[in-house]
């Protein structure tokens, strides 16, 4: 169901023209309007999907092979030397449009393009506490 008021969903329908690299009966993928990097791609479900939470089970199952798709694609067409997938979900991890997309970004040595996390440390002991509480909940 695509709901009206989605950017993404009017994208991913073609309703606003987007720079498409690839579009299937399950997605569109295009153009970050804003990229990271040269190719920044995102994989955007023709249904309407706020985040992975929501995401039905049949486009999670199909969402992995056409990222890998893009990714290898992108990597030959722009001689990439790496490849990042990205999925934010809520605002706290920085998900700024509320319809489920999948960033593929291609990267180059040292082109500092997207910062990765600060490695912490871990304590052995809340280390199984918190595996266990989150295994719990499955
Ligand atoms: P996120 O922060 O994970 O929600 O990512 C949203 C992404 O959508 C950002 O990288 C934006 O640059 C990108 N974006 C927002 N509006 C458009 C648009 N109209 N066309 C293409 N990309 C867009
Ligand atoms: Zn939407």
């Amino acid at each position: 169901m695509k709901d009206c008021n989605c950017i993404f969903c009017k994208i991913a329908n073609g309703e606003i023209p987007s720079n498409t690299v690839y579009e299937d009966e399950y997605f569109r993928a295009i153009l970050d309007l804003s990229p990271a990097a040269k190719g920044h791609t995102l994989i955007l479900p023709k249904e309407h999907f706020a985040n992975l939470y929501e995401l039905d089970d049949e486009y999670a199952k199909r969402v992995m092979p056409v990222a890998k798709m893009i990714a290898m694609a992108a990597k030959k067409a722009l001689n990439a030397d790496g490849v990042n997938l990205v999925q934010n979900n809520e605002a706290a991890a920085g998900q700024t449009v509320p319809h489920f997309h999948l960033h593929v970004i291609p990267r180059h040595e040292g082109d500092n393009a997207l910062p990765l996390w600060t490695p912490g440390q871990s304590d052995p002991e809340e280390q199984k506490e918190i595996a266990a509480k989150i295994g719990g909940e499955l």
